[in-house]
This record gives structure tokens, C-alpha cells and sequence, in this order.
């Protein structure tokens, strides 16, 4: 079989990627090894709950207009997923526990309650520096990028606005924590912000990048702001790129694992997979399986040894543990669909055990559960080491224990909020980072690349292969579905000429 491009993964950026592809009229086939599309995050069903594997947290979806990348994938695919909205959440703090809002000036509520004035003036400033770097952050939309000569014709309707932060660029590529310790001393107020961090990029301040947190900051804090969750769930939010990749044409193949990357001289010339069928692609393969998961596909050339030399070392972040419970939801209306529990600040917020998220997404949409049901997704988000699992057999008795012992902290955490939840469960699952691994087909189960800014940054979607490109968290912008979505864009874009790039940037409002 012949197509212009395969995409290797279907993970949202894969699937962005993909999709866009189609929409610029290239023949393209999503090869996926799992027997459900999504990545990181799909979607699946038990006993009439439908939960989610990962992302629970979304934000700048809902409004069209938004700079969310993945929102501009939506646009220029022209599909898109139903959203509840919601501005409330759960904190569960060694401060206490207590409910906030999103919003600059929500916070300041909970900071009077917790450290007092001196605190609120710190934020306070602290918005008022990020003010100019969130205007930075969202400057230039990555769908105007692409990685050649052409994006000096795609990036210049926003030089203007570029310019004015050329002098930022470096304090934008940096680490947060420079920006935050100019006028944040407050204890409370840095742990929050680390772990604010940590959750955008699976790294504390130190190691998460200005623009980052900018971009959140833009987002989170501008005001009217609300979060997003999409009705039915990551799954309805992939079933719209898969849409709008169909639609046009491209090919979905689930349980069509890649066994090799074929290269023909120096070039990637298709795939064959586990069951022997060879694909070719006219145009490119991309690569949307993480960096350590495509480079065994790849046979031994010079080009791809320099790839191994320049990527096999980056740094992998720890996994995941996971509690997927069913329950009984009788008198539990009144709870918020988020919660986020930190045992400790004094062990840092990427400490294995520590922080502990819970989405209860039922509560937003109870389509999610059978009635009177609740769907709880509990997680220890990328601080849990694979090293404690590594080798172990999944029937073991060792193993078994480890699960229980490991997930204990996942209960602990949800009976703050819902105290006699043992009692309410229906269906239960326990994911360690082998499962993670294995239904994600993640090298280590891992959260994606730990690349501290300031350090090293993200490399681009070409590789020293000729025709073989990368998209998803292994790839410039990094890890969560904005920088994914982004990440699927450049890569189309640096495929197609430059005149389809800019005819899809007006199609969408982009100039
Ligand atoms: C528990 C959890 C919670 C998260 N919460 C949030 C959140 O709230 N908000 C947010 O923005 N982000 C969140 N993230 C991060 C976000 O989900 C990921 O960064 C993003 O989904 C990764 O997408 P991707 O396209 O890079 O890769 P992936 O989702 O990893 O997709 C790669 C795909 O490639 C496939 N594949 C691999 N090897 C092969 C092969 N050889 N052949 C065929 N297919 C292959 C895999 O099966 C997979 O489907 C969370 C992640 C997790 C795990």
C-alpha cells in the first residue's frame, strides 16, 4: 500500500497532525498499536463507566477564539467536541482544605485566608510582571511556525507584535523560578507555583520554562476565564480529530503496531508492521511515538545513529500510578469535579507519592457514569519511579503487593475528600507504571522528556533522516495537549508548501 504520509501514533499529536494533513490534501494513514485511538489520552469503558487515561484538565477550548493550539487545530479541521465549563476546584493542602477558583483575583481570596497581605501583594506583582511575558507567550501561534525558509513569509503577521518582546526572548526561554524569585518570597506562594509547574511540565520551577507558565498565566488568569472539559469525556475530544482526519480522506489503523521504520539510502520510504504488511509513504513518516519508543524502529545507518547520539540521553520523567473506581454517588452533588491533594510541601511537589490529582469528570458530565454512579479517575501525576517496578511480572505475588502498597496513597488522598469511599466502589483498577507502559506504549511509562529550561530545549520535527519527522511531548513545544496540538501543526506545516500554510492561516483567522 502506498499514501503520502504515515503517521506512527495516534496520540493527540499524531492525530493533530494527521488530521491536518488531510486537510491539506495529502493522503494519510494513522497507524496506532492499541486497539483504541488517543494516546496518552483515550478513552475506555467498564461496566458502563467511561473514564479517562489522562488528561483531566483543559482550558481554552470552548472559545473559538482562544490561543489554544489545539483549538486551532479544532478550527482548521472544522470540528470540535461539546464542552461543560466549570471555574472551581478542590485543594487539599497541608495549609488545610479548601475550594478556589481559577482567576488572578480568586486567588487573592485564598491567600488572605492562608498567609495575609504581604502574600496577596506578592501575587499581585507577580501577574503584573507576567503580564508582558504572557503577551510574549502568545504572540506568535505556533500554526504560524513551520521549520524552513517559509516561515519568514508564515511568522510575519505577527512581527509586529514580536518585536516588542524581542528582548524577553531569553527570560521566556529560561526557567520560571528567576521570574518568580525577583518578587515571590512568600513560602506558600512558591510551593503553589512549583506545583503549578509541575503539573504544566512535570518539573519545578527551576526546570519549567517562562513561556510556559506565561502562556498559562495568559490563560488561566485573563478575566471571565473558565476550565474546559469535554462532554463524553478525552475520548469525544479524540473522536473529533478523528473526524476531521476521515473526513478528508485519511486512514485511521488501530492494532497496527510498527515494527520498523524501512529506509531506503538515507531516507524513511514507509513502515511495516508486527504482522509483516509493509506501507510505503511518497512523502514522509512521522513519528508521533516518544523519541525512545521510535528510535528501536529505526535500522542501523549513519543518519540514524547521529538521531540516537542527539536523542537516545534526553532524560525521561518518572510514570504514573493510577486508580480508576466506579462508586456510588449518592450525596456527593456537591463536590467539585477536581481536586488536588499535596501531602508535604517540605519534600517538594515532584517528590514520588506526594501530590495526588483526582477527577471526578461525573460530576461535570454524568453521562460519564450509569446513574446515581460517579467515575473517579485518581493519579500520582509523573512523580512515580519506574525503577521500582522494572522486571516485575504483573502476575507476581510481588507485584500485586507493590500495587496495593503504592496505591494506598491514591486512597488516602480521595477519603479527604470523600470519606467512606471504600464503601461506595463498584468497579476498581489499578494502573502502575507497567501498565502505563504497556497500554500507552510509553518507554517507561514515562510523562515525556524531563528537559529543564535553561538547560536544553525541545528539538524541532526534522530529524537527520530525510523524510522522517517527529511530532507529540518528545518534540518542540514538550509535554500536554497544547504543546502536542502545537507540535502536530508545525509538522504539517513544514510538510505543505507555503502557499496552503498561508491560505489555512486565513481560513482560520490567523491573518
Ligand atoms: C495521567 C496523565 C494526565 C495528564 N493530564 C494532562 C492534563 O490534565 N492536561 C494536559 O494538557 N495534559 C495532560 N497530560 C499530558 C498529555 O496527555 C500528553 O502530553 C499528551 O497526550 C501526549 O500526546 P502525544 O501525541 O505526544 O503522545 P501519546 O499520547 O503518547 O501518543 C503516542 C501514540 O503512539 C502509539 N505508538 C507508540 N509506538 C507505536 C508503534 N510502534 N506503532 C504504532 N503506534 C505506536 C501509542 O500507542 C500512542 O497512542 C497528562 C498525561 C497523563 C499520562
Amino acid at each position: 500500500m502506498k499514501t503520502d504520509v504515515i503517521v506512527i501514533g495516534s496520540g493527540i499529536g499524531g492525530l493533530s497532525c494527521g488530521a491536518l494533513l488531510a486537510r491539506y490534501g495529502l493522503d494519510v494513514v494513522v497507524c496506532e498499536s492499541h486497539m483504541i485511538a488517543g494516546g496518552a489520552a483515550h478513552g475506555f469503558e467498564r461496566q458502563g463507566f467511561q473514564f479517562d487515561s489522562g488528561p483531566s484538565l483543559y482550558s481554552g477550548l470552548s472559545d473559538r477564539n482562544s490561543n489554544n493550539p489545539l483549538r486551532h487545530v479544532l478550527n482548521a479541521i472544522g470540528e470540535d467536541a461539546d464542552w461543560h465549563t466549570y471555574d472551581t476546584w478542590g485543594c487539599c493542602l497541608p495549609e488545610g482544605d479548601f475550594a478556589t477558583q481559577v482567576g488572578a483575583d480568586q486567588f487573592c481570596e485564598v491567600l488572605a485566608t492562608l498567609r495575609g497581605p504581604e502574600a496577596i501583594t506578592q501575587w499581585q506583582q507577580l501577574q503584573a510582571l507576567m503580564q508582558p511575558y504572557g503577551e510574549a507567550a502568545i504572540a506568535l501561534p505556533p500554526a504560524a511556525l513551520r521549520f524552513d525558509w517559509g516561515c519568514l513569509q508564515t511568522v510575519s503577521p505577527f512581527l509586529g507584535s514580536m518585536l516588542g518582546h524581542v528582548l524577553r526572548l531569553p527570560e521566556l526561554t529560561g526557567p520560571f523560578s528567576q521570574l518568580m524569585h525577583r518578587v515571590v518570597s512568600d513560602p506558600f506562594l512558591r510551593h503553589w507555583l512549583d506545583l503549578l509547574c509541575f503539573l504544566l511540565s512535570g518539573l519545578p520551577a527551576s526546570g519549567t520554562s517562562t513561556a510556559e507558565m506565561a502562556f498559562m498565566f495568559a490563560d488561566w488568569y485573563r478575566p471571565g476565564v473558565t476550565l474546559d472539559y469535554p462532554v463524553g469525556g478525552s475520548a469525544a475530544l479524540v473522536a473529533a480529530l478523528v473526524r476531521g482526519l476521515e473526513k478528508q480522506g485519511g486512514q485511521l489503523r488501530l492494532g497496527a503496531h510498527v515494527d520498523a521504520i524501512m529506509m531506503a539510502g538515507d531516507r524513511a520510504t514507509g513502515v511495516r508492521l508486527q504482522t509483516g504488511e509493509t506501507l510505503q509513504a511518497r512523502r514522509a513518516v512521522i513519528a508521533n511515538a516518544s523519541i525512545w519508543d521510535t528510535l528501536p524502529l529505526l535500522p542501523d545507518h549513519p543518519a540514524t545513529r547521529t538521531l540516537r547520539q542527539q536523542r537516545q540521553t534526553m532524560p525521561p520523567c518518572p510514570s504514573f500510578m493510577h486508580l480508576h473506581l466506579g462508586i456510588d454517588a449518592t450525596g456527593l452533588e456537591h463536590l467539585a469535579c477536581h481536586h488536588i491533594v499535596v501531602n508535604d510541601w517540605a519534600a517538594g511537589v515532584t517528590a514520588a507519592q506526594n501530590v495526588v490529582l483526582i477527577s471526578m469528570p461525573s460530576q461535570l458530565d454524568p453521562t460519564l457514569a450509569p446513574p446515581g454512579k460517579a467515575t473517579l479517575h485518581v493519579y500520582t501525576p509523573g512523580n512515580e519511579p519506574y525503577d521500582l517496578w522494572q522486571g516485575l511480572d504483573r502476575r507476581s505475588a510481588a507485584y500485586h503487593q507493590l500495587k496495593t502498597q503504592r496505591s494506598a496513597v491514591m486512597w488516602q488522598a480521595l477519603e479527604r475528600v470523600i470519606p467512606d469511599v471504600r464503601q461506595r466502589v463498584e468497579i476498581e483498577l489499578v494502573g502502575t507504571p507497567l501498565t502505563h507502559e504497556r497500554f500507552l506504549r510509553r518507554y517507561r511509562g514515562s510523562y515525556g522528556p524531563a528537559i529543564a529550561a535553561g538547560k536544553a530545549l525541545f528539538p524541532g520535527p526534522k530529524t537527520p533522516i530525510d523524510g522522517l519527522l517527529c511530532c507529540g511531548d518528545s518534540t518542540f513545544p514538550g509535554i500536554g495537549l497544547p504543546a502536542v496540538a502545537a507540535s502536530g501543526f508545525i509538522t504539517a506545516n513544514t510538510l505543505v508548501p507555503v502557499k496552503d500554510h498561508w491560505q489555512l492561516m486565513a481560513d482560520i483567522g490567523l491573518r
